[in-house]
């Protein structure tokens, strides 16, 4: 079985090919390393692999990795990847870097209110339901250009740009498309004038299409920690 150091290194070679396809900058799409499910001793593996850049999903056990990695705290950035309540901002604010899932005003409010003057303003993504699944979290595509607006416009956040998860297909023509529709979206932030740099998008099986369309962050897990157990 690959290691994780390999498996990484398979990564960046998928990312680089796919960057040279689209006539990109190789260094143009970063790796966001989704560590959820595993320990911490993976985690730690992969920043010895030269890993800066750490994916969460579930706000507790985050809180408990990045207890348990403290020593390579001010390396590391953490993001949060997965769905937020309200009743948890407060320990989001104070102990991650980024949140790429912020899809409606409540909650940026609380975590500008919250995120402690110490720290930079926190980086945060909008999530946008850009397939239109009515199961998935995320703001609607038309609701994307008003919330940015407000969003931006919070003091202790900083507006980076776009999220999404789009349903899994299998040929790159169809995976294209909803990563397409997203940077779509996030020109038309642009072109209003909002100063964002960031298409979180793509994952361990469709990541050559999301780079295609222009992914800067890209969030894979299983490519490189191997099959997660089902959740229940
Ligand atoms: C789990 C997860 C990923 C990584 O998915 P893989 O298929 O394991 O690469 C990326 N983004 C989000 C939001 C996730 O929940």
């Amino acid at each position: 079985m690959a290691t994780i150091k390999e498996n990484i290194q398979e990564v960046h070679r998928r990312l680089v090919n796919a960057c040279t396809k689209a006539g990109r900058e190789p260094a143009s799409a970063r790796l966001l390393v989704v560590s959820k499910t595993f320990e911490a001793a993976a985690v730690r593996e992969a920043h010895a692999a030269g890993e800066r850049a750490f994916g969460e999903n579930y706000v507790q056990e985050a809180l408990d990795k990045i207890a348990a990695l403290a020593d390579l705290r001010a390396g590391i950035e953490w993001h949060l990847i997965g769905p937020l309540q309200s009743n948890k901002t407060r320990v989001v604010a104070e102990a991650f870097d980024w949140v790429h899932t912020v899809d409606r005003l409540k909650i940026a409010q609380r975590l500008s209110e919250q995120r402690p003057e110490r720290l930079a303003p926190l980086q945060v993504c909008l999530q946008v339901n850009i397939s239109g699944e009515a199961s998935k979290s995320g703001v609607a595509p038309a609701d994307v250009p008003a919330l940015a607006t407000q969003v931006a416009a919070l003091p202790r956040l900083r507006l980076r740009g776009l999220m999404a998860i789009p349903e899994p297909a299998q040929d790159l023509e169809a995976q294209r498309l909803p990563h397409r529709q997203l940077a779509q979206l996030l020109q038309g932030l642009r072109d209003q004038g909002l100063a964002l740099d960031t298409l979180s998008m793509g994952m361990s099986a469709d990541l050559e299409a999301a780079v295609l369309e222009g992914a800067t962050l890209v969030r894979v897990g299983s490519a490189i920690f191997g099959s997660r157990p089902a959740k229940a």
